[in-house]
């Protein structure tokens, strides 16, 4: 073989290659096991949302990146004794083996693995909280809630992708307000029916004022089709009480 390149660093290269691989793969799958660990003991549901919705998806693909480096890795060391050119040859053909792999896991990611995060979004927004008192709360509805929130907060819902939730203990009457912001949370495309609709920006076309309403125009894009639409939300007028204190 040319003298550049040694047999012997092909040995090197399979002793530390495979520790490397071991430590790769070992990383990315004990950040799976620590998301879903934590997840585990995150009893706060609200909590739970927040770190699913902001986390999980990023942290999948992360940990798939280790994952799938660490493994191609590993396969290229597993072969001695060896050639240069078995060597050049099994690095290609697996490089490309990882990449066709990797678009596929990025893509169900990003398409597939919404639908199953809003299942579970779902399910831990609407499921019941338990006050300290141990009574199972109640959420309000839109009309019954505005009592609890003050004047800013039902600004914020008015005109902004802000939702409040408000719980409440009917015996002790304790509340837990729960903030929810559309911005971060994908909706349903109505093109292409994927959980991809984003808000991309938000507009104050008109402000509201004491005598009449405002408009708000949401912009709106999908990650999936790139499909871009607008929606026109109205703004409650101003409150004449709230304004004569400011
Ligand atoms: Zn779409």
């Amino acid at each position: 073989m040319m003298p550049l390149m040694p047999d012997h660093i092909l040995s090197i290269w399979n002793m530390y290659g495979s520790y490397t691989a071991i430590l790769l793969i070992a990383a990315g799958l004990s950040l799976v096991l620590s998301h879903y660990l934590k997840l585990l003991f995150t009893t706060d549901k609200k909590s739970r949302y927040d770190y699913i919705n902001k986390n999980e998806i990023k942290r999948l693909w992360f940990c798939f990146l280790l994952f799938a480096i660490g493994a191609t890795l590993l396969l290229n060391t597993l072969f001695y004794p060896t050639t240069w050119l078995w060597f050049f040859v099994r690095l290609f053909l697996s490089s490309m083996m990882g990449i066709i792999i990797g678009v596929i896991v990025q893509n169900m990611l990003k398409f597939y693995f919404p639908f199953y995060i809003e299942k579970r979004l779902k399910k831990l927004r609407y499921s019941p909280r338990i006050s300290a008192e141990g009574n199972v709360m109640k959420l309000l509805s839109e009309e019954e809630e505005d009592v609890y929130l003050d004047e800013g907060m039902q600004a914020e819902e008015n005109a902004y992708s802000v939702d409040y939730d408000v719980w409440i203990d009917e015996k002790t009457k304790f509340t837990k307000i729960e903030k929810y912001n559309g911005r971060l949370h994908a909706l349903k495309c109505d093109k292409c029916n994927y959980q991809t609709l984003k808000v991309s920006k938000e507009e104050i076309t008109q402000p509201a004022t004491l005598n009449e309403e405002g408009e708000l125009i949401k912009f709106l894009s999908c990650g999936y089709c790139g499909q871009k639409s607008r929606k026109s939300h109205r703004i409650a007028k101003l409150n004449p009480k709230v304004s004569a204190t400011d």
